[in-house]
């Protein structure tokens, strides 16, 4: 099959298996070269482990550090006529990489939000590592089954408290162009945080500790975007603030539970990039493709893996962590600045439809959406008949 990029809205509905594998490569070599600081982890479990930040959690901890990673994710497999989702190929190219060099690598794919999927997890930690020294919580996903209660909630993207009118760049139509929110209800505030909020987070934590499969002294983290005035009215101080707010308190109660094991559990603020998530988010695209043109100006543009890099080499296994009042790690400095800030509101404010293509780098946001499904990345060759159906 010859696969090319099949771009709908906000997001590509196929992936190209080479192509995913390249741009996995490409961050193990990073790794590799860049190097890590620290004593690092043994025993990894990266919930979202197929894309994004999870990815590069899972590519920083075997490739920089050694560790054992096991791995949870939701994609789909290939078919003979459909391509498998990019998360599908780059976990097959993890695998292959990390069983080359000797790596424990396994991934379990399934609802990471079920009773079940915890206790699949639970055995093959007992079976294959004795317990895990690092959980790293990395999901993005619209909607989240209770598995208590069996009830499915849907997560919104919507402002708190007031409409909010504000410029955003509709990447299908080339158009840049003014969009009202209207606020959320109080019902989808709660249903976003039942989605993005802690409670998962807190049940897997739970349910490792009570199985035994924790080690003393582990540490958890979760991630969060913040952000500054630009984004809060959509993202900080939105229906998905609100739920990442909530990761704080889960953060403090699994400290708090699981004091006898002296586990240590952090969220992790992290710059925003394009990843499938963000691009689903309404005024992101604009947002991030004119920071990138800021960032890159300044000298200060980073992607996932090097974030993730700077996460685990200062803060999880560094001794030069970046904490906030709220005792989370700030890996979003370059981002977050005044200065930095300032310049991207300077653009912001003059963005219009006629100078978009010239004030912001949507160039390289649209060359970072197509390589999140394996596509427009060089020395891999679009025109070549390549098998969709890869294995694990
Ligand atoms: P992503 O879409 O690239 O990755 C999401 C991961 O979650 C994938 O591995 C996917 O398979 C998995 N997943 C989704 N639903 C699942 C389910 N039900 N069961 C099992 N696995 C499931 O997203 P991302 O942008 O890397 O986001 C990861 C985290 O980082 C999120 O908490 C996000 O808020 C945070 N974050 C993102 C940004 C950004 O700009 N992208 C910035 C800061 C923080």
């Amino acid at each position: 099959m010859v696969i090319k990029p099949k771009v709908r809205g906000f997001i590509c509905t196929n992936a190209h298996p080479k192509g995913c594998a390249e741009a996995v490569k490409q961050q193990i070599d990073y790794i590799r070269n860049a190097g890590v600081s620290g004593e690092g982890p043994k025993n990894v479990l990266v919930i979202g482990c197929s894309t994004g930040y999870g990815l590069a959690s899972r590519i920083t901890s075997a490739f920089g550090y050694g560790a054992n990673t096991l791995g949870v994710c939701f994609e789909k497999a290939p078919t003979e006529r459909k391509t498998g989702t990019a998360g599908w190929y780059n976990t097959a190219a993890f695998h292959t990489q990390a069983r080359n060099n000797d790596l424990y690598a396994e991934t379990l794919n399934g609802d990471a939000f079920s009773h079940e999927m915890k206790r699949e997890v639970i055995e093959k930690i007992k079976q294959d590592l004795g317990k895990v020294d690092l959980v790293v919580y990395s999901l993005a996903s619209p909607r989240r089954t209770d598995p208590n209660s069996g009830e499915t909630y849907k997560s919104t993207l919507k402002p708190v408290g007031e409409t909010y009118t504000t410029k955003t760049y509709d990447t299908d139509k080339d158009l840049v162009h003014d969009v009202t929110l209207e606020p959320a209800s109080d019902e989808e505030i709660l249903n976003t945080i039942k989605v993005m909020g802690g409670e998962d987070w807190e049940m897997w934590l739970d349910a490792l500790a009570e199985a035994g499969v924790l080690a003393e002294n582990a540490q958890t983290t979760a991630y969060t975007y913040i952000g500054k005035e630009l984004t809060w009215p959509i993202y900080g101080q939105a229906t998905i603030g609100k739920a990442k707010e909530d990761l704080d308190r889960a953060a403090a109660a699994i400290i708090g539970k699981h004091s006898d094991l002296m586990i240590d559990a952090h969220v992790s603020s992290l710059k925003a990039l394009v990843t499938q998530a963000s691009s689903a988010i309404p005024v992101m695209p604009l947002y991030i493709s004119l920071l990138y043109q800021v960032m890159k100006d300044e000298g200060t543009h980073e992607g996932c893996i090097e974030q993730i890099r700077g996460l685990f080499s200062t803060c999880l296994y560094g001794d030069t962590p970046v904490l906030d009042e709220a005792n989370r790690f700030r890996m979003d400095g370059k981002e977050t600045n005044d200065e930095t800030q300032a310049k991207i509101k300077a653009l912001w404010d003059d963005v219009s439809q006629e100078n978009f293509h010239e004030l912001s780098d949507y160039a390289g946001y649209h060359h970072e959406f197509l390589k999140l499904f394996g596509f427009d990345i060089d020395n891999v060759d679009y025109d070549e008949d390549v098998d969709p159906q890869v294995s694990w």
